[in-house]
């Protein structure tokens, strides 16, 4: 499709409308920095959506002109809010493109994604948090209607049964098995991929080591980060195929999938700005003589990364770039749940002029391909992002070459609430503290603790907020819950469901899967579990669900105990408007990070990783350099 052309009048009309979506407040530094305007004002040049936009600008000019006299400009907050409902009756897919596009662009920024929740059919139209209101109506966008939302570009990479890549050449697994593809709203098969073969890996390998050992090296740090921003611009371009491809892949709703996108375009550039400050330091010795004594940082060599399928992009990603940046090669290996985004991302790194072999990305089963890759001895280092249980398996398999393990593994993580608490905002952090990504996200705050004196009424509040939420199929603009990512892990969460009856505990909201027209799909509805205690099997053990177990501590000694006393220690939540209280909290509490006043509040600076069993290491900002390089003394006597 052509580019639009647009205009400064555009991009200021665009900029109020985002603004009457979600309306700045003081938490929003980084918002206010934003330019929306200009952003959408891009979308609506070249985006997906270019023909949408063009259309409802002209009604949005209309609007103006029939209803306030012709200027956007001099309208107040009431008329931004009939300007809209307006939208959403007259032009209600440019309406709701447009919320979708504000809220994925504001998702980005930590503090507004906290305050404005799950985008939806709010009363004012806009993207605020209206998950405490019953939704206004249960019908289900039709299978038929979701063929129709596909965008062109992802049916064709679909129906071309997309292959893995090797030495930078497509190929199909040696012995020529393929796995199926489900699309996890509807149960419906919407493509395969290669079963790769112990054969396959070693190739993978092979092929990582010569790219290693070869023009790779040499490549200067500012050349590969070059390479890497241009790989960030791709995926920028490439955005909003790219998030309808997770929602098919995994099922989270596309809000979320854009959020995802938003995320792998930072946490790339991130990245690529630091393959030219990767210094060492010169060290003074105290030898008799003259000495220089310096360091450098050198990749480790072949790097493989085994990622989960809960961020089909990101998790990649998350694995890929720093290993790049520091000048590793690598060999991917993506959940056989939800490989379609990583065989995309390979395609648009190979655009983004990856030389060959530098990237490998072989799909199939963990225990044949994973294993191999932690077994062999052509693997310098694992980097591993999943359960406990394989963290475990794959520290075993890495003993033979003694290659370098870092896992980011599984958490129960505790969310305390005090009783003097902003009762309205630890209300909307608990919640997407646990429901977020289905609660299919490692740091969920599966494990509430409530203060005794306000157990009760947080409670029934949560369940009635868990009650309003709309599950459906994630392209379904109102969607504001997908599926689990398979029929597995729903089945898994239903026999946790079931356990925590079992032991007494009562489901005030959800407890099952839905039937109806959602009976194919892989949904359970978001479960609120009172009369929990911290000993039962349901607050011991990970669900990686939508299910919250709500527990009563007395005192703050007792929320500390009762916090630490699980076997992981990825994160945790505390909410207090009591500084000391905070302070003692995130002091005491075994975990790799402590949320105060907020949950979920991820940058790509901050370090990630879990204490005791939620694993080894730590990713993200500087941190996350040390996983992928080792140190060189270098010891000169010059006397
Ligand atoms: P999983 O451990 O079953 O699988 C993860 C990956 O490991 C997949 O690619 C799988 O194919 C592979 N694998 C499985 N068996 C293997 C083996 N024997 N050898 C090598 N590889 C093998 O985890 P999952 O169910 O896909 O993902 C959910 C888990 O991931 C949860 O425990 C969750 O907490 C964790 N997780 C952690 C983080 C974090 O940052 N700490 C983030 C996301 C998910």
């Amino acid at each position: 499709m052509q580019d639009q052309a647009i205009t400064l009048e555009d991009i200021k009309i665009l900029g109020i409308l985002a603004q009457a979506i979600v309306p700045a407040d003081g938490r929003d530094d980084g918002v206010a920095a934003m330019h929306p305007g200009a952003v959408l004002a891009e979308k609506m040049r070249r985006g997906n959506s270019s023909e949408l936009y063009v259309d409802g600008m002209a009604h949005v000019r209309r609007l103006c002109r029939e209803r306030f006299a012709g200027n956007i400009a001099s309208l107040d907050e009431n008329a931004w809010a009939g300007l809209l409902e307006a939208l959403r009756v007259q032009c209600p897919l440019f309406f709701r493109q447009l919320r979708a596009d504000v809220c994925a662009m504001y998702l980005g920024d930590a503090g507004t994604w906290q305050r404005i929740g799950f985008p939806g059919p709010s009363s004012a139209g806009g993207g605020h948090p209206d998950f405490d209101q019953q939704p206004q109506s249960h019908r289900d966008t039709s299978q038929a209607d979701i063929g129709v939302m596909i965008e062109p570009s992802v049916q064709a990479f679909l129906a071309s049964h997309p292959k893995m890549l090797i030495g930078g050449q497509w190929r199909d697994s040696s012995d020529g098995r393929r796995i199926d593809a489900i699309d996890p709203a509807t149960g419906q098969v919407i493509s395969s991929l290669p079963a790769g073969t112990v054969q396959d890996a070693r190739d993978a390998i092979e092929s990582a080591r010569r790219a290693f050992r070869g023009p790779w090296r040499r490549m200067t740090p500012y050349d590969r980060g070059r390479m890497l921003y241009r790989l960030a611009g791709i995926i920028e371009h490439h955005a909003d195929e790219l998030a309808q491809l997770i929602t098919l892949d995994n099922g989270k709703p596309l809000w979320e999938a854009k959020k995802e996108v938003a995320t792998a375009v930072s946490w790339t550039e991130y990245y690529a700005g630091w393959t030219t400050k990767l210094t060492g330091e010169s060290i003074p010795l105290s030898l008799p003589g003259q000495y220089l004594n310096y360091t450098v940082r050198e990749p480790l060599g072949v790097v493989a990364g085994i990622t989960p399928p809960n961020y089909p992009l990101t998790m990649p990603l998350y694995k890929a770039i720093p290993a790049l940046a520091t000048g590793n090669t690598l060999v991917l290996k993506p959940s056989e749940d939800a490989s379609l985004v990583a065989l995309r991302l390979g395609q648009l790194m190979l655009d983004a002029n990856f030389p060959e072999g530098v990237v490998n990305i072989v799909t199939g089963m963990g225990e044949i391909v994973g294993a191999e890759l932690a077994h062999h001895d052509g693997v310098d280092k694992i980097t591993f992002t999943g359960s406990t249980e394989v963290g475990r398996a794959l520290v075993r398999a890495s003993a033979g070459n003694l290659k370098r393990v870092s896992l980011e593994l599984g958490g129960k993580s505790p969310n305390i609430v005090f009783a003097d608490a902003d009762m309205e905002q630890a209300l909307r952090g608990v919640f997407m503290g646990i429901f977020f990504c289905q609660g299919e996200i490692c740091s969920a705050g599966s494990r509430l603790f409530l203060e005794d004196s306000i157990y009760e009424e947080f409670v029934a509040r949560l369940g009635t907020m868990a009650q309003a939420v709309k599950l459906g199929h994630g392209l379904d603009p109102e969607t504001k819950m997908g599926p689990l990512v398979s029929r597995e892990q729903q089945q898994r969460v239903l026999d946790y469901i079931r356990i925590g009856k079992a032991e007494n505990a009562e489901a005030i909201s959800g407890g099952c899967a839905p039937e109806g027209a959602l009976k194919n799909g892989c949904f359970v509805e978001p479960t609120v579990f009172a009369k929990v205690s911290n000993t039962m099997r349901i607050a011991q053990e990970e669900i990686f669900g939508p299910v919250v177990c709500a527990i009563p501590f007395r005192d703050l000694p007792d929320a500390i105990a009762k916090g630490n006393d699980s076997s992981f220690g990825l994160a945790a939540g505390v909410w207090t408007r009591d500084i000391r209280k905070a302070h003692q909290v995130a002091a005491a509490l075994e975990a790799g990070t402590v949320w105060v006043n907020c949950y979920n509040a991820f940058d790509n600076a901050s370090p990630w990783g879990g204490f005791k069993a939620s694993g080894w290491g730590r990713e993200k900002g500087p941190y996350g350099l040390d996983l992928f390089t080792q140190v060189k003394s270098v010891v000169i006597n010059y006397t």
